[in-house]
């Protein structure tokens, strides 16, 4: 008899707000420890919480992209356990009646994933331990999360990831999260079970504070194997809270499970429901942009796109919004296309760049179409457009002006040409020599020096046929 495992998700989102969920304090929480705190998210006697409104909406947005029911009403409570970096004791979250219920995602490997709810949390403190001590920073009290809760549907590790990868995409794609795991802004608990009857769930068992995908895939293999070998010795399964030991690969047990009894749920006094008008949560409904599978789909069918390019070009919606601005500007979509994941990701890997999305680049879609217009209509040289390039990434600027001030506008005719080569082999007689005694690698110097004497605006292709006619024609120019 085979064996059927069931996984849950319960992920942390940090949303994308500028203060903190009940307080004005800013979210840079890698600022230096403790600076951005206050009397509320310290939880000091007296201090009350205010509600974010901006962090309700992207909580509100989450929800109607999931396709979740989002309630004119939901509140408040307080949720206890004792940790040194929850300075009140408690956790202000939602708990009998949440933002959201329901909800779905469809899965890139078919299917789709169930959710049961998502609501509003903060987040707690920091604790940094050192091999003196273990400090607490506080800058990360009171952030504004959301809580995504699958139904225990899945039932491998790839669907786990699967359905991980596309909340991120979905999160970061309608501007809710920037959801980086590494930075902590999505953190995932795994709940696995398993079973021999595909009606039933086994016992439950939790793995906490997953923030890699790879830490996911690994908790759950190893989870899954652990309950199967413990219940074919005729064992059972504790319902227990474990963590994954990175270094072995294999998860440890924490504690016994709480039961929700554990935390104590009360009613947070100082917070009244939240109430919503049907309009508000329609009105984010305004604010999703089409989705990414759908603008893949339409780039390949309308515009003629590889399914590569499609992906590539859909890796964020900045990236999407970007190129489909070339487009609309004139270029071609499928030139448009080669030059944005070609040339232009070439220029924007130059370390001495920023690292910034493309909706922070200097360079606008208009700039990049008139380059590309410079080239297919203007004869303008490729090697002269990717160094008019990699300035527009610097600085932007109109290209043709750009191309004036590099002195790249011209093509160089013939006499130019000529004479920019005769000057080359009087200057470098010895790879003259080099080439006609076979070594036809030579006339790189050759072109190099023709380049630096009649300017970079000669095209090399041209510079290496006059070169290579100089060099074996009748009219060579013995030196
Ligand atoms: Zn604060």
């Amino acid at each position: 008899m085979s064996w059927y495992t069931r996984i849950g998700l319960e992920v942390h989102a940090q949303l994308a707000t500028r203060s903190k969920l009940f307080c004005a304090c800013a979210t840079d929480w890698d600022a230096p420890p403790n600076t951005r705190t206050c009397a509320v998210c310290t939880g000091q006697p007296g201090s009350l919480p205010l509600l974010n409104a901006a962090a309700v909406e992207l909580a509100v947005r989450a929800g109607v992209a999931l396709g979740a029911r989002v309630h004119q009403r939901s509140r408040f409570a307080r949720k206890h356990y004792h940790y040194v970096d929850l300075p009140k004791a408690y956790q202000i979250t939602q708990w009998d009646e949440p933002l959201c219920s329901g909800g779905a995602l469809p899965l890139a490997g078919g299917g789709q994933a169930l959710f049961e709810r998502i609501h509003l949390e903060e987040d707690a403190g920091r604790s940094v331990h050192t091999a003196e001590a273990t400090r607490i920073d506080l800058n990360r009290a009171g952030l504004a999360l959301i809580e995504i809760v699958s139904l225990p549907t899945l039932e491998s590790a790839e669907e786990a990831l699967d359905c991980l990868r596309s909340l991120r995409e979905l999160l970061r794609w309608n501007g809710i999260s920037r959801a980086e795991m590494e930075k902590g802004e999505l953190r995932c608990d795994v709940n696995v079970s398993v079973t021999r009857d595909p009606e039933l769930l086994g016992t439950k068992v939790e793995i906490k504070n997953l923030n890699s995908f790879r830490h996911v895939a690994m908790a759950i293999e190893h989870e899954q194997a652990r309950q199967i070998a413990l219940l074919e010795a005729g064992g059972t399964v504790e319902p227990e809270t474990r963590r994954l030991v990175a270094e072995t690969g294999r998860t440890e047990a924490m504690r016994g499970k709480e039961e929700t009894a554990d935390y104590r749920y009360l009613l947070e006094p100082d917070l009244p429901p939240l109430r919503l008008g049907a309009g508000e949560i329609e009105r984010q409904r305004g604010f999703l942009p089409e989705p990414p599978a759908s603008r893949r789909e339409r780039f390949m069918r309308e515009w003629g796109l590889s399914p590569g390019e499609a992906q590539e070009l859909t890796r964020d919606r900045e990236r999407a919004e970007w190129f489909e601005g070339v487009v609309r500007s004139g270029a071609a979509p499928r030139s448009a296309a080669k030059w944005i994941t070609n040339e232009l990701a070439a220029a924007l890997a130059d370390d001495s760049l920023p690292a910034r999305g493309f909706d922070q680049l200097p360079c606008t879609p208009r700039e990049l179409a008139a380059l590309l217009a410079l080239v297919e209509e203007g004869g303008l040289a490729r090697h002269a457009a990717r160094r008019i390039l990699a300035h527009l990434v610097r600085e932007g600027g109109d290209p043709a002006r750009v191309a004036h001030q590099l002195g790249l506008d011209r093509k160089g005719n013939d006499d130019e040409i000529e004479a920019a080569c005769r000057e080359a082999l009087s200057e470098r007689p010895d790879a003259a020599r080099a080439y006609r005694e076979g070594n036809r690698r030579a006339i790189g110097a050759l072109i190099g020096a023709a380049r630096a004497r009649g300017g970079e605006h000669l095209d090399p292709r041209d510079l290496r046929r006059t070169l290579a006619r100089l060099l074996e024609g009748e009219d060579n120019p013995q030196p």
